[in-house]
């Protein structure tokens, strides 16, 4: 089974990766994940993530490459995060199509502007991965994480000045995906606004192995 989770920042996408990921053992794949350990040492992304914008389409595809040709890919995989433009959707059929693999199936996970500026300006991270919403998915103590005990951040894109600039960017760039994949017969609505469990289990039921 290979994924796509699609959808605009917040609508709850790396948070259904965890519990997909966990039930269906498949490789996730999070290009956000992976700018963010870039970012240390790259101050060119550094920059982009910090206002917001999307990282160019030539060194996603770059990236995300080098992971198509490796066996762990073949048992199944979770993107999330991308593609993120049609131009990256593009190059990623021709990458699937040279290792013949198909994609199976892409969740949009929709949610309101409202919500997802509320989701955004309440999330949590620790430096372990695990993420937090202050009142939808608080940690049994405030800002420190269940899993490793470490100390809970907001990450700097998260703030409400740069929030805005993403949800447009969202909107020009990404959300034409949701038009392309539905051309393809791929594309299957999920409704982000339910809560945790409950979208969970709109993916899940849709999920074959
Ligand atoms: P994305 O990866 O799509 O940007 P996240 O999974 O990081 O989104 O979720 C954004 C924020 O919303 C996080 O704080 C997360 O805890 C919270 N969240 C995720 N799913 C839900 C949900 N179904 N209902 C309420 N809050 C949620
Ligand atoms: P969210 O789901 O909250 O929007 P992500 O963690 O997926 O956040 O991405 C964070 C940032 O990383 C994006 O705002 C963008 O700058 C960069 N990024 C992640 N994936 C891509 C991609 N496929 N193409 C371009 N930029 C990306
Ligand atoms: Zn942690």
């Amino acid at each position: 089974m290979n994924y796509i989770l699609l959808g605009p920042p917040g609508a709850g996408k790396g948070t259904q990766a965890k519990k997909i990921v966990e039930r269906f053992s498949v490789v996730h794949l999070s290009t956000g994940e992976m700018f963010r350990e870039a970012k240390r040492s790259e101050r060119i992304i550094s920059e982009l993530l910090t206002s917001g914008q999307l990282v160019p389409d030539a060194l996603v595809i770059d990236m995300v490459k080098k992971y198509f040709v490796k066996d762990y890919m073949k048992k199944g995989f979770l993107l999330d995060g991308f593609p993120r433009t049609v131009r990256q959707a593009e190059k990623l059929n021709v990458i699937l199509k040279s290792e013949s693999i198909k994609i199976d199936a892409v969740f949009f996970i929709d949610i309101c502007f409202e919500e997802a500026i509320k989701r955004i300006a309440g999330r949590r991270v620790c430096s372990c991965g695990a993420s937090y919403h202050i009142t939808a998915l608080p940690p049994k103590e405030v800002g420190k994480c269940d899993v490793c005990g470490g100390r809970l951040v907001q990450r700097n894109d998260d703030r409400e000045d740069t929030v805005r600039d993403r949800l447009s960017v969202y909107e020009k760039q990404t959300k034409p995906l949701v038009e392309y994949y539905s051309k393809a017969g791929l594309l299957i609505d999920i409704d982000g606004l339910k809560d945790e469990s409950n979208v969970f289990e709109q993916i899940s039921r849709k999920i074959k192995i």
